[in-house]
């Protein structure tokens, strides 16, 4: 008998969820991480993620979100912890631009409601936006904020119990499996389970090299600075919703209202290619005055920075997710790569990566998600 029905590796965002759901099945469970989660080495630290339904990238998401919100409001209960607030999104562009059009298509298809504003109704309804004459804003209500760590912490607290056994601080090195036993080989010990799951994010090359898949691991900047202006109720809730900007030449940052510890604020493009082993942290006075330029051609205020934190995006090439069976080994899911935008996820993919393990039917067609897409 293996030791485990079922083994989780890496306890972030999506690990954290699954052995929650998992929890509630009754199968024996061993989650592992190489660090202590929520920690912030790797995709899921930074105070903060952006959480939206009206989603451009592709309007098949939006099933998908709709679940999200469900399972993030049962969570919330469940754990008594507040994990999502709603400010509002506005997704800024030119009228043309993908994250204008994409947000409305997406919301056309789905029956969602949204506003289409112009730059002066921009300006009008949030007085911290400074939008060029050809800017156009869609605005959704339901877009908010969740907090990361508290909602990976409230995942394995409530998945804690007789079934699950949690080893951290302990790096898996090898995976060895044929059709009746999987064996997960650690820095301090070897485990035997029916089913694995590989949920290690940035690091999950490491752990199916030997199936080609064209990923690349970005490294990306979350910056907070203190805004020089006398208006700063106009950048807090509820005069500040959570937004995107898609800019003329087509890049795109992203940001939140100031929750009382500074302006954070993001590029949403791949930075540079990184190795989360060799991950470089140090923040350099370019990228600092980088963001500070956007701050003031974008909100018109001056700004002085507080700090930042070095994250990282696992990206596929057409930026959708992998959740999908090993190709030789349907007892092994991989889920994880997420291409920077996966976290508002994590509460629907823990639960389908859980269904998957223990053989429930799915409710969702996961097939923009499988991996035979790169063949
Ligand atoms: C800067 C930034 C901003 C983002 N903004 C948003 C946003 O606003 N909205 C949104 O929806 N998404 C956003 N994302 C994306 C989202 O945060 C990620 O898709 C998601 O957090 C990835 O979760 P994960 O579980 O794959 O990885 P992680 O949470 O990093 O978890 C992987 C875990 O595996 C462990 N691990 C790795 N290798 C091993 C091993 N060999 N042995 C044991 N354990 C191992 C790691 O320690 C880690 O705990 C953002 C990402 C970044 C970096």
């Amino acid at each position: 008998m293996p030791d485990f029905d079922i083994i989780v590796i890496g306890a972030g965002a999506f690990g954290s969820s699954t052995a929650y759901h998992l929890s509630k099945t009754g199968k024996k469970v061993l989650v592992l991480d190489r660090f202590h989660p929520p920690h912030d080495k790797g995709s899921s630290h930074g105070q903060t993620r952006v959480i939206r339904e009206a989603y451009f990238e592709n309007p098949i998401y939006v099933p998908l979100l709709q679940r999200a919100y469900q399972l993030w409001t049962n969570i919330e209960i469940a754990s008594g912890k507040e994990l999502l607030i709603k400010t509002g999104g506005l997704m800024l562009g030119k009228r043309d631009s993908h994250v204008v059009t994409g947000t409305l298509e997406s919301a056309r298809i789905n029956n969602l409601t949204c506003e289409l504003l112009t730059s002066t109704e921009i300006k009008n309804k949030f007085p911290a936006f400074h939008p060029a004459k050809e800017t156009y804003g869609v605005y959704e209500k339901n877009a908010g904020i969740l907090f990361p760590e508290r909602c990976i912490d409230a995942y394995l607290s409530l998945a804690q119990g007789e079934t699950t056994t949690f080893r951290f601080e302990e790096v898996v090195s090898e995976i060895k499996h044929d059709s009746t036993e999987i064996k997960v080989v650690t820095d301090k010990a070897t485990y035997t389970s029916h089913k694995l799951i590989i949920s290690t994010g940035a690091w999950i090359k490491e752990l199916i090299a030997d199936l080609t898949i064209p990923l690349q691991v970005s490294r990306q900047v979350l910056f907070w600075f203190k805004l020089n202006t006398e208006h700063v109720s106009n950048f807090s809730i509820p005069s500040f919703p959570i937004y995107i900007w898609n800019t003329d030449t087509n890049e795109h940052f992203y940001g939140f209202p100031d929750l009382g510890n500074g302006f954070k604020i993001a590029l949403h493009d791949k930075g540079e290619n990184a190795d989360p082993n060799k991950l470089n942290r140090e923040v350099t006075n370019d990228e600092i005055n980088t963001m500070k330029s956007l701050i003031k051609l974008y909100f018109n205020a001056d700004s002085t920075y507080i700090n930042s934190s070095v994250c990282m995006y696992t990206n596929t090439p057409d930026d959708d997710f992998i959740i999908d069976y090993h190709p030789s080994n349907s007892n092994i899911i991989i889920a994880s790569p997420c291409s920077g935008h996966g976290f508002k996820f994590s509460s629907v993919i823990g639960e389908i990566i859980s269904d998957m393990a223990t053989g429930k039917p799915l409710e969702f067609d996961l097939s923009p998600f499988r991996l035979s897409r790169f063949k």
